[in-house]
């Protein structure tokens, strides 16, 4: 029982820490499955106020994690700081994303985001303050026929991706959000 225990906290020091990679800032909530498939957890960093007309959030999707279509009435830019995505505007190809790319989605443009089948991705969402607006489901069909992005290189990188993996599988199964609360920040 006793080593049981060990392992567990053992098993959540390592999710931890792994976690500290993958957001800089609080990871947030978990949100809810309404305009999205598959894990994401969200942070809203900075709200828009009388000085300031745009909001910052941070968005750590899961691998496989997407958005359905949408558009912001004025205007989105997206920091990716770590991982690999997609971001597509409508009637245009998918554009894959990584850490260290900057995205900006023009007003009005309807357009989708998220995570590759293969990576989980982060990023810092910079949206001028007018309600998002959702148009239409991102089928998962749409996003199967997405070729999925080449690993950089093999080898190390396809460990830390199966890594990866497992963590984020582990994460969902076991709800971390409510584990959070034995480890305070
Ligand atoms: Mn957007």
């Amino acid at each position: 029982m006793k080593r049981i225990s060990y392992f567990l906290i053992l098993l959540i020091a390592i999710g931890q820490s792994l976690l500290a990679q993958e957001s800089i800032f609080p990871r947030g909530i978990k949100a809810p499955n309404v305009h999205h498939t598959g894990d994401i957890w969200l942070s809203h960093l900075i709200d828009a106020d009388d000085t300031f007309d745009w909001n910052v959030a941070q968005a750590v999707s899961a691998p496989g994690a997407k958005l359905d279509w949408h558009l912001h009435p004025k205007g989105q830019q997206l920091l990716i700081t770590h991982g690999v995505g997609y971001y597509q505007e409508k009637g245009k190809e998918v554009q894959v994303v990584r850490a260290g790319d900057v995205v900006k989605c023009l007003p009005g443009v309807e357009h989708w985001h998220g995570a590759a089948p293969n990576s989980p991705v982060t990023y810092l969402a910079i949206s001028g303050n007018a309600p998002t607006q959702w148009t239409e489901k991102l089928t998962d069909e749409a996003y199967n026929a997405i070729p999925v992005p080449e690993e950089r290189s093999a080898g190390v990188k396809e460990k830390i991706k199966n890594l990866s993996k497992q963590k984020w599988q582990w994460m969902a199964d076991k709800n971390v959000d409510s584990l959070a609360v034995l480890f305070p920040r």
